[in-house]
C-alpha cells in the first residue's frame, strides 16, 4: 500500500499554498496541515478540500509566521498525530511596494524581511524536529526569479529571495545527513493574489500586471512541486527555475 505522506503548507490560504492542498487532496497521497493568517479563508479551503476528497486527513490553524513565539508555540502544541511531518512547503511570503530604494517605505521592508526570510527560517527551526522523524524528509522552499535576477524597482522583495536561494542550499547541506531533502522552486509570473498585495490592495494597478503575458496559473507550480516530491528517494532536486514562456 502507498504510504500518506503529511504536508505543511504555510501560507495555504491563497494561490500556490491553496492550489498545492487542492492538487494533494486530489491526489490522495498526503495527509494536509495548513496555515495562513486568514483563518476564514483556511476554514473554507477545508471544506472544499474536503468535497474533493471525503476521506482526506486535514488540520487548519492560524498562523503569523513572522512571530517566533507564535510559530515556535503553535508547531509545539500540533495535536500529537500531526507531530511527524513529511513535508514542509515554505511557501508564505508577499511583496509590497515596487519603489526605487530612495522611495522605499520601511514597513514594507520589514514585511518582507521579517515574512520571507525570518518567517521561513522559524517555520523550518520548528518544523525540522518533526520532518526527522520521517524517513521520506522533504522542505520545499519557495523562492522566486526574484532570487536569480534583480530587476528595476524589485530592490528588497529581490534581497528576501536571494536570501531564500541562499538558505536552500545551505539547508540542503544542513540536512544531508538526515536524509532529508531539499528542494527550490523559483517561480516566474503567477497571476494569485499576489500582485494585489504587492500594490496594497489597488486591484486594477494588480491586475495590468498580467496585462499582454500569459503569467503561470498556481496549478502549473503545483503540479511541478507534485512531480518533484513524487521522485525516486536517491533523487533530489535542488532548484527549479520556473517562468511563463512570454515572461523576459
Ligand atoms: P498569494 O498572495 O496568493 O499567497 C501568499 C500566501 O502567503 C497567502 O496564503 C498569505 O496568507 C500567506 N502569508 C503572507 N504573509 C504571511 C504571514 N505573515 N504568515 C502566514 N502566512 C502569510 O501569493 P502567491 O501564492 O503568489 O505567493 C506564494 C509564494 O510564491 C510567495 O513566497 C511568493 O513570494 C512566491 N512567488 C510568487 C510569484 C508570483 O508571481 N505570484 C512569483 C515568484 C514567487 P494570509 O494573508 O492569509 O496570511
Amino acid at each position: 500500500m502507498q504510504e500518506v505522506r503529511t504536508v505543511f503548507i504555510t501560507g495555504a490560504s491563497s494561490g500556490i499554498g491553496a492550489s498545492c492542498a487542492k492538487l494533494f487532496a486530489q491526489e490522495g497521497k498526503y495527509r494536509l496541515l495548513l496555515c495562513a493568517r486568514r483563518i476564514e479563508k483556511l476554514i473554507l479551503l477545508q471544506d472544499e478540500l474536503l468535497t474533493i476528497n471525503p476521506s482526506l486527513q486535514i488540520h487548519v490553524f492560524q498562523l503569523d509566521v513572522k512571530n517566533s513565539d507564535e510559530v515556535k508555540e503553535s508547531i509545539a502544541s500540533l495535536p500529537e498525530e500531526w507531530k511527524k511531518i513529511d513535508v514542509l512547503i515554505n511557501n508564505a511570503g508577499l511583496s509590497q511596494g515596487l519603489d526605487p530604494i530612495q522611495n522605499g517605505d520601511l514597513g514594507d521592508w520589514d514585511r518582507m524581511i521579517d515574512t520571507n526570510i525570518k518567517g521561513l527560517l522559524y517555520v523550518s527551526k520548528a518544523v525540522i524536529p518533526f520532518i526527522q522523524k520521517s524517513n521520506n524528509g522533504h522542505i520545499i522552499n519557495i523562492g522566486s526569479i526574484a532570487g536569480k535576477e534583480v530587476y528595476a524597482n524589485g530592490n528588497v522583495y529581490c534581497a528576501t529571495k536571494h536570501a531564500v536561494d541562499a538558505l536552500n542550499k545551505a539547508m540542503r547541506i544542513d540536512l544531508l545527513k538526515d536524509g532529508i531533502k531539499v528542494t527550490a522552486i523559483n517561480p516566474g509570473m503567477v497571476e494569485t493574489e499576489f500582485s494585489e498585495v504587492r500594490f496594497h490592495g489597488d486591484k486594477e494597478r494588480a491586475k495590468a500586471v498580467y496585462d499582454g503575458l500569459s503569467a503561470l496559473t498556481p496549478l502549473d507550480i503545483a503540479e511541478i512541486i507534485s512531480f518533484v516530491l513524487s521522485r525516486p528517494a536517491h533523487v533530489n532536486i535542488n532548484d527549479l527555475l520556473v517562468m511563463p514562456t512570454a515572461q523576459a
